[in-house]
């Protein structure tokens, strides 16, 4: 048994400052006390470490190896945490989806945590979409708006009911025609009504990406467009795949032994095969456990969130 503590990170900003302050980020000085924390319990470990411990004649890794990973290519992680880390002598991963970075579009999933970040309370949004379905019910052959809510609105870690049904109808739920345009409608409504300009604050550009790979921080994919992947055709797979290579690669990260973090930790067999076939050395999911490298698929590794650790150097071990 090989335990590896592979840690989730999304926003990480000085949240109580910033224009967003309801929005679920980690804030920056949580994330310090929790830096302290991981290095008084852990060794933090590269990434290309992990993928020589992964091969069978593996170096194995330090003991209580703990590795750092940054999803959807924020510019908190330049702005924040790339100098953190750098302090401390660590290298974290980071993997942005390529459509926001050379297409300057925000994600729809990040559409709606602003949206949610600027209602004072989510039932306006709720109301919002049932009137949208009445409108919608036929076209579309919607349930009955109290059905889905009761279908939904259960069973989240972090959200209140109204939040966790809006989150799940728009991101996942719905027709995809019909959600793509209740989002936009709601984040131009509360948010902003230029998506590009804020797309450039949101996300990092390649100058950026580039400066992470010149400080020894890892880059990995993220798809491009951060679809589920394992929602799409085998054909669409293999363009997700290959067009975030090529994003990769004009970065100037090679093609071999690199990485795959699956959007919403999506994936299925016939997604691992195609990464198998172009040398994907580790695929990260949402999995929340602590991973054993010795028995889990190297392109299935679970991580934890960050929720799931202290963020104080005072608190014990878990
Ligand atoms: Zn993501």
């Amino acid at each position: 048994m090989q335990n590896l503590t592979i840690v989730m990170y999304h926003y990480v900003r000085p949240l109580a400052d910033s224009r967003y302050p309801e929005l679920k980020a980690l804030e920056l000085d949580r994330f310090r006390g929790q830096l302290a924390h991981i290095d008084r319990h852990y060794h933090v470990v590269d990434m290309e470490q992990l993928i020589a411990a992964v091969r069978p004649d593996g170096e194995p890794l330090p003991e209580n190896p703990l590795l750092l990973t940054f999803d959807d290519g924020y510019m908190d992680h330049f702005e924040h945490v790339l100098p953190l880390l750098s302090e401390r002598g660590w290298q974290g991963s980071f993997f942005p989806p390529a459509c926001s970075v050379v297409d300057r579009r925000v994600l729809d999933v990040n559409k709606l945590h602003f949206v949610l970040a600027s209602v004072s309370d989510p039932e306006i949004l709720v109301k919002y979409v049932y009137s949208a379905m009445n409108e919608a019910r036929d076209r579309f052959g919607l349930e009955a708006n109290e059905a889905m809510f009761a279908r939904l609105a259960g069973d989240s870690r972090y959200d209140d009911p109204c939040t966790a049904f809006v989150k799940r109808a728009l991101q996942r739920e719905l027709p995809e025609a019909f959600r793509t345009t209740l989002v936009d409608e709601l984040f131009s409504q509360y948010v902003s009504s230029d998506e590009q300009d804020f797309a450039a604050e949101l996300y990092m550009s390649e100058k950026e990406l580039t400066g992470l790979l010149d400080a020894g921080m890892f880059i990995g994919s993220h798809g491009c467009q951060h679809y589920w992947l394992n929602s799409l055709d085998r054909q669409a797979q293999i363009e997700e795949v290959d067009n975030s290579l090529d994003f990769m690669e004009r970065l100037g990260v090679s093609r071999k032994d690199w990485v795959m973090c699956y959007p919403y930790g999506g994936y299925d067999e016939s997604l691992l095969g195609i990464l198998r076939s172009r040398g994907c050395a580790i695929g990260l999911t949402t999995e929340v456990r602590v991973a054993d490298i010795d028995r889990c698929d190297p392109l299935a590794l679970p991580r934890l969130d960050t929720n799931d650790l202290p963020t104080s150097a005072a608190s014990a071990a878990e």
